[in-house]
C-alpha cells in the first residue's frame, strides 16, 4: 500500500520555487527595505533642522514678529510634528519588517500566516499583514488572534 498524498504535493510544491529564486526575492527586498529605511530617516533628519530653524528665532527678530508670524510658525510646527509622526510610524513599520527578515519570517502575514503576495510586498516593503487580513483590520479595527 502506497501512501502518494499530501506530503507528495507538498514537497513538489517546495521546488516549484527553486531555492536561489527564493534568495533574490528576499535580496531584492532587503535592499528596498534598507533604501526606504534610509529615505525615510533623512527625511526625518531633515525635518529636525527645518525645525531648529524655524524655532531658533533670534530674539530681536522674536520681539518684532507680529501675530501673523507667531500664527504661521505654530501652523508650521504643528504641520512638521504631523510629518514627523507619520514618518516615525513608517520608520517603525520599517524596522520592525527588516527584524522580520533577520528572524526569517519576512512575508509571513501576522494575521493568518500565510505568504503575503509578492505584489503587496513590492508595492509596500513594510507590510506585515496580507491584503484580506489587512483590510479585515481596517473594517473591525480589532486584531486578529496573535500567534503564540
Ligand atoms: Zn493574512
Amino acid at each position: 500500500m502506497t501512501s502518494v498524498g499530501v506530503s507528495d504535493r507538498l514537497t513538489t510544491g517546495d521546488n516549484v520555487m527553486p531555492r536561489k529564486a527564493k534568495k533574490d526575492l528576499k535580496k531584492a527586498l532587503t535592499r528596498r527595505l534598507m533604501e526606504e529605511r534610509k529615505l525615510v530617516m533623512k527625511r526625518l533628519l531633515l525635518l529636525r533642522r527645518a525645525g531648529v530653524e524655524t524655532l531658533a528665532v533670534p530674539e530681536e527678530e522674536g520681539r518684532k514678529g507680529d501675530l501673523l508670524d507667531q500664527a504661521q510658525a505654530s501652523l508650521r510646527k504643528e504641520v512638521e510634528s504631523a510629518i514627523r509622526e507619520q514618518l516615525l510610524a513608517r520608520a517603525a513599520s520599517l524596522e520592525r519588517a527588516y527584524r522580520k527578515l533577520i528572524a526569517g519570517t519576512y512575508g509571513i502575514c501576522e494575521g493568518c500566516g500565510q505568504m503575503i503576495s509578492r505584489s503587496r510586498l513590492e508595492a509596500m516593503p513594510e507590510a506585515i499583514y496580507c491584503t484580506p487580513c489587512q483590510e479585515k483590520k481596517e473594517n473591525t479595527g480589532r486584531i486578529i488572534r496573535a500567534t503564540g
